[in-house]
């Protein structure tokens, strides 16, 4: 019996080990020798074979929480919520803020002076940008918070003029986009909501109440964006993405919308669609 009881000890133990070294989020590639734990702001390639979009760039990624120095306090999330989604753009994207990074209002504070369309903002790592600093006092960024990510498509389009489509994540139904001006809501058929936000609004590939399939064409990226007036005031281009789990305790209760990070969801989406696996 104690044989047994140390067998099982043992092997809880090697499990703990296993799992705290499992918790170790930066590796760079051929490099063996083990990852400094302290430096959390290595870009993550965590594929034996490394992934590579359509113009033979590395995928990387900052782990999840981990924002731009004085962009605000992030929130980690390393869970994936939905691990069978499409990722919602056709091509290559880049998600990174666009706040305080070249083209956005606080891009000096890190350095970044610059147009929107500069280069470093079309390439990778990704970086979180969930609880990034707004001035909105919002649920899951008490101080106030941006709560969703933001996603660059694969070239800047005041550069190239190029359409990038953003997709379906999943089967669902589009609803009221007129509703809001800048916002094209999906929710798929468990209730999972997601929220597309600066999309062409006056050229949307779909109509409220529409029901759409996974990959298909909803709207095209752009800068869609109107202050609390109703006055236009672009936005950089990008797409804003947000997902909220739906949840009821019980038949009779209306169901709650709990708003996530959709970060590490998107990043295993974006893994598979490299992979050819969407
Ligand atoms: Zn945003």
């Amino acid at each position: 019996m104690n044989t047994i009881k140390h067998i099982l000890l043992t092997a809880a133990f090697a499990f703990l080990i296993a799992a705290c070294d499992s918790g170790t989020e930066a590796v760079t590639p051929g490099d063996d020798t083990p990852p400094d734990e302290t430096d959390t702001d290595e870009p993550v390639l965590d594929d034996e074979t490394f992934l590579t979009d359509e113009t033979g760039r590395v995928f990387s990624y900052v782990p999840s929480g981990d924002l731009l120095p004085a962009s605000g306090p992030g929130h980690t999330d390393t869970t994936i919520y939905r691990s069978d989604i499409n990722f919602p753009l056709e091509d290559a994207a880049f998600l990174n803020s666009q706040v305080y990074r070249y083209g956005g209002s606080q891009g000096s504070i890190n350095g970044m002076d610059g147009g929107q369309c500069h280069t470093s903002n079309y390439d990778y790592p990704w970086q979180d940008t969930f609880c990034e600093s707004r001035s909105r006092n919002q649920i899951m960024c008490p101080d106030g918070g941006h709560e969703g990510v933001d996603i660059r498509a694969a070239s800047c389009i005041p550069d190239t003029s190029a359409t990038h489509w953003a997709v379906a994540v999943e089967d669902g139904r589009i609803i009221a986009p007129s509703s809001s001006r800048y916002t094209v809501r999906l929710q798929s058929n468990d209730g999972t909501l997601y929220r597309y936000m600066h999309l062409k609004m006056d050229a949307l590939a779909v109509t409220d109440g529409e029901f759409v399939i996974k990959g298909q064409r909803i709207g095209k990226v752009s800068n869609d964006f109107f202050n609390s007036a109703g006055d236009p005031v672009p936005t950089t281009y990008h797409l804003h993405f947000e997902m909220y789990q739906n949840y009821s305790p019980d038949e009779e209760t209306d169901p709650v919308f709990d708003q996530v990070s959709p970060y590490m969801t998107l990043v295993n989406a974006y893994e598979k669609k490299l992979r050819g696996a969407e």
